[in-house]
């Protein structure tokens, strides 16, 4: 069983005071490597060698050239390990090996490190002029400075790219704290950075639980936060933030609607259906989740919906046809559950699924609820599990009204051939994200963050980057 330690200053560094952590395979409930529960003096050491790079420019100086370089050249390392990093990724999380992890997530952070890379060379903004008399007024972009980020364990190695690659872009160091579950990729790439010629110290990995992310966030030499993870601990970190006045930015959670008019293709939903909301075992922040129906097309939509998911293939993450893999721990199974057992219990119709699958791992069956209210839990708060409910509306206004009728403003989909409505739609609904006739794709070009409280702050486009800089105005006296 392997190992880790912290990385600190480009190097394995023992921990002081911390405690151990076993890792496991969420599809065997195996151990497969032990790690780092950071302690505050951890926390304290990380921070310290991110500021010291900081300050003695070895990074934030360098040309942007310079910097564009070192991030594409992690790009490439990527590519090349891939299939290492995807196995440790499959092993930790239970995500097919295939079909997700080398499939789809390895080839979306690579691309995303090579847009970061060009991202860093960015020239654009305000123009240099004369706007008092007698002054020249400049606009420098500085990096923010040390910053804190911190990821959840559904996409723990895309995360960690996704907060590294715009902080390295703006000229950030940085301190990561992978989830407590999952941070054997992340600690990987940690050599992968020194391989790519990114100085010592710039970025740090500890490892370690909410208390180790506590430690980080009080830091008073951390100059910014930035979170994935739910909106209770977004709220959280803001307060924890707020005695240091820290920027923060947030990716929390999310229910996204997926709404389907009456003159959508009904097998072409379906299968969107299914697959949003089943990819990653539905543990995906922009998953579909609440579908609403117009009435007329209720009842063929459900249909295929439930036929769609029962034919899902679920198993084994390294055998090749699985979509399909277990949650990420006994402790999310048993929260899903809970949701499904209390809708049953409050007289909502599980058409398909609903319960945990016997045997080795954290497999659940994807899941279809009806029968339920716009008040219910099931509509009202994330579970993250492959579950959808279905509900019905009239018109338009009914279908914006239920799709923005949740606290969350993350993701959301529509689906109609009819462009007029589809831009209606999309203008009203309040989400960071809304696709019309697909759902789930993103590029590394386009912003991805929440409304609401679902949080603020970009990851991925050029958004991302200006995020971890700060503007200095600089004003000469021109006489
Ligand atoms: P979580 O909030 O439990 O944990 C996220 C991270 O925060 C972990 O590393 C955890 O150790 C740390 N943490 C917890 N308490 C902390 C504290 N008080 N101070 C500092 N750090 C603390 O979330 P999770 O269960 O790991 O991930 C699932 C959640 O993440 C879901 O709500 C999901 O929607 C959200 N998510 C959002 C996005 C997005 O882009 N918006 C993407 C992926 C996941």
């Amino acid at each position: 069983m392997e190992k880790f330690k912290l990385w600190i200053d480009g190097k394995w560094a023992a921990s002081k005071g911390g405690g151990k952590m076993a890792i496991e395979n969420p599809a065997t409930g195996k151990p497969i490597a032990e790690v780092v529960d950071a302690s505050r003096e951890d926390v304290d050491r990380a921070v310290k060698a991110a500021h010291t790079a900081f300050y003695d420019g070895r990074w934030s100086r360098l040309t942007p050239a310079e910097r564009s370089l070192a991030i594409w050249r992690l790009g490439d390392l990527l590519e090349k390990r891939a299939e290492d990093f995807a196995k440790a990724e499959a092993e930790n999380t239970g995500k097919p090996y295939k079909f997700v992890a080398l499939g789809a997530d390895l080839p979306f952070m690579i691309d995303n490190l090579r847009f970061f890379s060009a991202a860093a060379r960015d020239t654009h903004g305000n123009a240099t002029g004369e706007y008092a008399k007698g002054f020249t007024s400049m606009y420098r972009r500085e990096p923010v400075g040390v910053v804190g980020q911190i990821a959840p364990w559904n996409y723990p190695l895309m995360m960690a790219i996704w907060k590294i690659g715009p902080a390295l872009a703006a000229g950030c160091t940085i301190v990561l704290k992978p989830a407590p579950t999952t941070p054997i990729t992340s600690l990987m790439l940690a050599e992968l950075i020194k391989e790519a010629g990114i100085p010592d110290g710039v970025v740090n990995v500890i490892s370690g639980g909410n208390e180790t992310g506590q430690a980080l966030v009080e830091h008073p030499l951390i100059r910014m936060v930035s979170l994935t993870g739910s909106t209770g601990t977004g709220k959280k970190i803001m307060k924890t933030a707020a005695d240091t006045l820290k920027r923060v930015h947030l990716e929390l959670g999310g229910k996204a609607p997926f709404i389907v008019f009456d003159d959508a293709d009904v097998e072409v939903v379906a299968a969107a259906a299914t697959l949003a909301s089943t990819f990653n075992t539905g543990q995906d922040c922009t998953a579909a989740t609440r579908i609403y129906v117009q009435k007329a097309q209720e009842k063929k939509v459900r249909e295929a919906i439930v036929e769609s998911m029962k034919a899902v293939k679920i198993g084994d993450p390294f055998a090749d046809d699985v979509v399909m893999g277990p949650l990420i721990s006994g402790v999310q199974r048993d929260r899903v559950q809970g949701f499904i057992d209390r809708a049953r219990a409050g007289g909502a119709k599980i058409l398909t699924g609903g319960k945990a699958i016997q045997g080795a791992g954290y497999y659940f069956e994807p899941t279809v609820i009806s029968g339920i209210k716009q008040t219910d839990e099931v509509i009202q708060s994330e579970i993250f599990g492959p579950v959808l409910t279905v509900s019905t509306f009239k018109d338009t206004a009914e279908a914006i009204q239920l799709g923005n009728d949740v606290q969350y403003g993350l993701a959301a989909s529509l689906w109609t051939r009819d462009i007029g409505r589809a831009m209606q739609v999309a203008r009203e609904l309040e989400f960071g994200t809304v696709w019309i006739n697909d759902h789930i794709p993103l590029a590394s070009e386009t912003p991805h963050g929440g409304f609401k409280q679902s949080g603020f702050g970009k990851d991925l486009s050029a958004e991302a980057v200006s995020d971890y800089r700060v503007t200095k105005h600089v004003m000469v006296k021109n006489t």
